[in-house]
């Protein structure tokens, strides 16, 4: 049924066309017009031609941080792909390299709280483009083979209508071509992490994690929107390595200070 599928790329081009000129693309981020979307505009992750594209102008601010550490993930920390930095030691980690947009504050926290919600797949589809643009090229030299996002548990996710690590993850498997797998799965019900004191949230998701098959040899890169004391995000990389996962990198929209209340 080739025709079929023809007819029916066709008709979303039209439609795609018809929408350009009906709504006109608006930056996901600080949603000014096309007027705004400037030099050193990013295009949405997998997106048509009417897709929205993060402006310059946002691009800029949410790409800005430098110097932050690739395996603690510790602003300042800058101990490059091969070097601990002077953080390391005190950040117990389960993963080998993690790639960070910027640090959870401003617009970038404003964008990955409306990325939360059942209307900000947009948003989370320019966060993916803006991490794909900082590290696609240390991801791909880290050899990731595929992209598996931090679960929320089935009934939190029905409640609320969306997975921000999930869409975020989905889009940036599809811009670098690589296969995404929904194979870890959260199969306790754990209380919120920011809702506990620190010290609690390592105990919280011990073993709340599990992975619906083997992976044996494979480099996965674990992908979330938020990260403050990793917690979640080793519990998540005990869960790939026992199944067989060579290595686990991971990307997130923003690390929180520990002084933040929120984390995932
Ligand atoms: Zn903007
Ligand atoms: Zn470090």
């Amino acid at each position: 049924m080739e025709w079929a599928v023809w007819l029916h790329e066709q008709a979303n081009r039209w439609t795609a066309r018809g929408l350009d000129l009906l709504y006109p693309p608006r930056c996901p981020i600080c949603r000014r017009e096309p007027s705004a979307i400037g030099e050193g505009a990013v295009p949405e992750a997998g997106s048509s031609s009417w897709a929205a594209t993060v402006c310059g102008m946002c691009a800029r601010e949410l790409s800005a941080d430098s110097g932050r550490c690739l395996r603690c993930g510790e602003a300042g920390g800058a101990g490059g792909a091969a070097d601990a930095c002077r953080f390391c030691p005190q950040r117990p980690r389960d993963w080998r390299q993690i790639a960070v947009l910027s640090s959870y504050a401003g617009s970038l926290r404003e964008a990955v709280l409306r990325a939360k919600r059942p209307a900000g797949d947009d948003v989370a589809a320019a966060l993916a483009s803006l991490i794909v643009r900082k590290h696609g090229d240390a991801i791909v030299s880290w050899g990731v083979g595929r992209i598996v996002p931090v679960p929320m548990h089935w009934l939190r996710r029905s409640i609320r209508g969306t997975s921000a690590a999930d869409e975020l993850s989905r889009r940036i498997a599809q811009l670098l071509g690589l296969p995404h797998s929904r194979t870890l799965v959260r199969h306790r019900a754990t209380p919120m992490q920011n809702e506990l004191p620190i010290a609690d949230r390592p105990l919280n998701v011990q073993g709340a994690f599990r992975c619906r098959r083997r992976l044996d040899g494979e480099r996965i890169l674990l992908v979330d929107d938020v990260v403050t004391t990793g917690a979640t995000l080793s519990a998540c990389c005990r869960a790939l390595l026992a199944v067989g996962a060579a290595t686990v990198d991971v990307a997130v929209a923003a690390r929180a200070d520990r002084s933040s209340a929120d984390d995932a």
